[in-house]
């Protein structure tokens, strides 16, 4: 068998990695990275995204932009995937923690690049969903579980970095507090309806933060549990 005929989105998924490069290059200004780094692109490279969209959008699945996975919610654009990985700076035995795991793709992402992930998604069915799917994907050092990650997760503190892949409205305590001295946090800030700062949240080694501003971008937001 040719190497197409084992993966026959291969064409595809290259294609998206070069539309990655160029939107780097064109963001460069505002993001202060001309390119991304090359871990993170063979990462991006490896993890079959057909496999994380809804039936029906397989065809779509490399296209830079957000699709539907059900729920009302989105995968994010493969270009703010690659970005946000790499403004993490991920060692390999990093433990990571992402908040809004949704179809699982940004997690399987972080989980090519880190020892261990921790997502959790307040949507059980999506949670659930993921969950079966990274397993069966082989993602064995990606752990998911459902409910508000407002609060983190506690009991796996503290973790080298956090991602969060929902809009908040503020930079959630819990998240800071959970982040090691030297850890990044990486989180859109801001209400939908303007749509959101990208920012990165430096802790160092005296535990104080500083904050840069990235990028100006639009996810759905981060919601809270009422109960
Ligand atoms: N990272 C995802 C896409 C994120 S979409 C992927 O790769 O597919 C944002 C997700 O955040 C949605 O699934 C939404 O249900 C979830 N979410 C929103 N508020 C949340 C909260 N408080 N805690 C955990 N997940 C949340």
């Amino acid at each position: 068998m040719n190497a197409e005929a084992q993966d026959p989105y291969a064409v595809q998924r290259k294609a998206m990695l070069s539309d990655i490069v160029a939107l780097t290059r064109e963001t460069r200004f505002e993001t202060g990275r001309a390119a991304l780094s090359e871990r993170v692109m063979a990462a991006l490279g490896r993890v079959p995204r057909h496999r994380f969209v809804s039936p029906g959008e397989e065809r779509n699945a490399y296209d830079n932009r957000p699709l539907p996975i059900g729920h009302g919610q989105t995968i994010s654009q493969p270009f703010i995937v690659a970005l946000m990985t790499d403004l993490l700076d991920l060692k390999a035995d990093a433990k990571v923690l992402e908040i809004g795991t949704g179809s699982g793709y940004q997690a399987a992402v972080l989980g090519e690049l880190a020892r261990e992930v921790y997502s959790i998604e307040i949507i059980v069915p999506l949670a659930k969903e993921a969950s079966a799917r990274l397993a069966a994907l082989g993602y064995r050092n990606v752990t998911v579980r459902s409910g508000d990650g407002y609060a983190g997760w506690p009991e796996q503190a503290p973790f080298d970095a956090i991602m969060v892949t929902a809009g908040a409205l503020d930079v959630p305590p819990a998240l800071i507090a959970q982040l090691k001295p030297g850890g990044r946090l990486v989180i859109p800030v801001g209400p939908q309806w303007i749509g959101q700062e990208l920012l990165v949240i430096e802790k160092d080694a005296g535990g104080k933060t500083a904050t840069r501003k990235v990028l100006a971008v639009r996810f759905v937001p981060l919601v809270r549990d009422r109960q």
